[in-house]
């Protein structure tokens, strides 16, 4: 998961285009999706 430093929006899929595709900022914030998994976790 990444973030958008600029509009702030989070994207998963960073495969083709490493673009923002809400305002074309190049710079993101690494997430940690095992934040996510941990909820999941029984
Ligand atoms: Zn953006």
């Amino acid at each position: 998961m990444y973030k958008c430093i600029a509009c702030k929006k989070i994207t998963t899929k960073m495969e083709d285009t490493v673009r923002c595709s809400y305002c074309g900022q190049r710079v993101f914030l690494k997430l940690r999706p095992e934040i996510i998994k941990r909820v999941v976790a029984r």
